[in-house]
């Protein structure tokens, strides 16, 4: 009988999420906190926002520190995994939070719409895992969440860039996963339906339209988010990996509910 006790990470070691300003970032740096662990809070340009993410988790007893990286400039990888070694160890907990919207129409997409969502919410993870996994190898243990997206299966007008980028972020998660799981390390990807964050503020008739969509008739909230991630990063998942984590209200097993309208 092989021994079947969850590998533990090191004392010394930290968790990373990135894109944890605000959203469901902000509520997966909190709920992971909770565990003891800290927490490096990632962020592009809000350091005010960081911040308040860095003291709500030191409010709940927590420890954390917030980093300015761009996901897409690979220096800026580098220097928030040096940031999280030097401070808490190694990041045996990585997060890909970190998205981007640019909705357009294909035909009027433009290079820049397709390549900033492209780079942020795909190539990203490329960089991130590829500079998380020597560690995670050497700590025999580590946890990769990636959060996709529902549109990563199915899409709507509009979205060909952000939908692709979800798809391939699903891709990657099981070719990485498959790879790595004899050393302790899973890969994993949650997928949201609608979730109540700024990224999605501006899409008036998905909220308009939620309450009839989604079998749930509401949009989830970061925390219902933050606890399926930290259930997928805890020692006791570890024998899930390379799959994808549906949280969608029932939003994707639903074949037709009256008055679901995308216009
Ligand atoms: P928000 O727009 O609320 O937050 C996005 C976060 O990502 C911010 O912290 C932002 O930092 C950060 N970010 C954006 N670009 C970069 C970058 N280049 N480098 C580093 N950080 C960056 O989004 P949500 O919380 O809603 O989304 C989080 C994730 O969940 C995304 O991957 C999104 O695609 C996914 N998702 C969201 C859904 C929803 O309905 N909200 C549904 C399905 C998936 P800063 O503030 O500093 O710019």
């Amino acid at each position: 009988m092989p021994n079947v006790a969850p590998l533990r990470p090191p004392d010394e070691s930290c968790s990373l999420v990135t894109g944890a300003s605000r959203g469901i970032g902000a509520a997966i740096a909190l709920s992971l906190a909770a565990t003891g662990r800290p927490v490096v809070v990632g962020y592009r340009a809000d350091e005010a926002a960081a911040q308040r993410t860095v003291e709500a988790v030191e409010r709940a007893g927590g420890k954390a520190l917030a980093v300015q990286a761009d996901v897409t400039v690979s220096t800026d990888v580098e220097r928030i995994f040096d940031s999280a070694e030097s401070a808490f160890g190694p990041v045996t907990v990585l997060i890909n939070n970190a998205g981007v919207r640019s909705d357009q129409i294909f035909s009027a997409m433009e290079p820049d719409d397709w390549n900033v969502v492209l780079d942020t919410n795909l190539n990203s993870v490329y960089r991130t895992v590829r500079r998380a996994l020597p560690a995670m190898g050497k700590a025999r243990f580590g946890r990769i969440v990636n959060i996709g997206s529902v549109l990563g299966g199915r899409s709507l007008p509009g979205v060909a860039n952000y939908a692709t980028a979800k798809a391939g972020l699903e891709a990657l998660t099981r070719s990485v996963a498959v790879e790595v799981a004899r050393r302790g390390i899973t890969v994993n990807a949650v997928a949201p339906g609608l979730v109540e964050t700024e990224l999605v503020r501006d899409v008036a008739f998905l909220r308009r339209s939620a309450r009839a969509a989604i079998p749930a008739r509401r949009a989830a909230t970061p925390a219902e988010i933050a606890a399926c991630v930290s259930f997928l990063a805890s020692p006791e998942a570890g024998y899930v990996t390379g799959t994808t984590l549906t949280v969608d209200g029932g939003l994707s097993a639903a074949a037709f509910l009256p008055g679901a309208v995308h216009d």
